[in-house]
């Protein structure tokens, strides 16, 4: 990990060299990947830079109003296009992931480049990949460093309302709306800059939020209709299974935060959320005081994220994947009781 001013300055340097320069970011991008790129990316066009965005794959709908949207690459639909791009690359920057591995099908083209790196994220233990890494995981969101990042190379100035509404989605999103306890003054006060150079919140939050689908509203009923409290384990699971996604018409982006529902129930430590992926199932956590979930998913299911929301996967059916939670949750009962009640 470098220290932000020292990374600046070398950066500017190579920057004179004028590399080709490509912005990537995780798997199934979030609000908080999708504003950072487009974000970091409408900043660099207007210094000139040659730059392009490269996703794994698309992502839901109610993201699609940023702007610079359609410049976004998806690599699952265009891999000789964009693995040329990344070939050609002096410079990938790796927006809210911090190990290839999280960036799917772009995995070896990446790990292959001979491109400059630079990682700007808040996940938890980060791989040692590039030449540049600004990690910190008391950040609130990639968005809100991509703002300290703009800061450093004196470039915030070249933020418009557009691309400062990309960022503040991301803060927004990645905070629950500045709920989470990631959320510090210092948040607020990225979030009131943004809001100084024109943010629309409330336009924001509608376009975010109040865009549900059907599709999405019939899943969410069926989620909670078959959840399962474990009460001895302050813990709530919820899934839906193939047959679920067929019979609500399934689109991308449509059980997004779903996970949450089960934390909102009264006494909740833990909940997870289980939806199936790639043949095996993915698997979603959150937990609300000290639980820490990224711990647990590295553990037990290949995963990991923050400390109150991480992710990982299972290969195995729906109902083995939740007995296999079950089985794990057993040696954490203690933590699990103990922590809901100092909440
Ligand atoms: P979500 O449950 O919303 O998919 O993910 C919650 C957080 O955990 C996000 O910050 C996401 O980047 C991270 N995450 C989700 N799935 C995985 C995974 O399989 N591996 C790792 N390392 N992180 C994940
Ligand atoms: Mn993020």
């Amino acid at each position: 990990m470098q220290n932000l001013e020292r990374l600046s300055a070398e950066l500017k340097e190579y920057l004179v060299e004028r590399p080709d320069i490509v912005v990537t970011n995780h798997f199934n991008p979030d609000g908080d990947a999708v504003g950072s790129a487009t974000a970091l990316c409408g900043v660099l066009m207007q210094l000139g830079l040659k730059v392009k965005m490269i996703m794994p794959n698309d992502y839901a709908a109610n993201l699609k109003w940023m702007t610079l949207s359609e410049e976004v690459l998806f690599y699952d639909q265009a891999e000789a296009e964009a693995d040329t791009y990344l070939e050609n690359a002096g410079l990938l920057i790796h927006l809210d992931y911090n190990n290839p591995a999280r960036s799917g099908p772009m995995e070896l083209a990446i790990r292959h480049s001979k491109a400059k790196k630079l990682m700007i994220d808040h996940h938890q233990q980060p791989d040692d990949f590039c030449d540049w890494t600004y990690s910190d995981t008391s950040m609130s969101s990639t968005c809100e460093m991509v703002w300290h990042f703009l800061e450093a190379m004196g470039w915030t100035e070249l933020l418009s309302k557009d691309l400062a509404e990309a960022l503040y989605t991301g803060i927004a999103t990645d905070t629950g709306n500045f709920r989470f306890s990631s959320t510090s003054p210092l948040t607020h006060r990225v979030a009131a800059q943004l809001l100084e150079k024109g943010v629309e919140n409330q336009k924001v939050a509608s376009r975010v939020y109040d865009s549900n689908s059907i599709s999405r509203f019939q899943l969410l009923g069926r989620t909670l209709n078959q959840m399962e409290i474990l009460e001895d384990f302050n813990t709530t699971i919820l899934y839906l299974d193939q047959k679920d996604l067929d019979a609500c018409g399934f689109q991308k982006g449509d059980t997004e935060g779903f996970v949450n529902y089960g934390l909102s129930l009264e006494n909740m430590e833990l909940s997870a959320f289980i939806l199936p992926r790639d043949g095996g199932h993915k698997l979603s956590f959150r937990s609300k005081t000290s639980f820490d979930v990224n711990q647990f998913a590295r553990t037990y299911f290949e995963g990991g994220g923050h400390k109150n929301a991480a992710g990982g996967k299972s290969d195995r059916n729906m109902e083995d994947t939740i007995a296999y939670l079950k089985d794990c949750l057993k040696s954490h009962q203690e933590e699990l009781k103990s922590y809901a009640s100092i909440v």
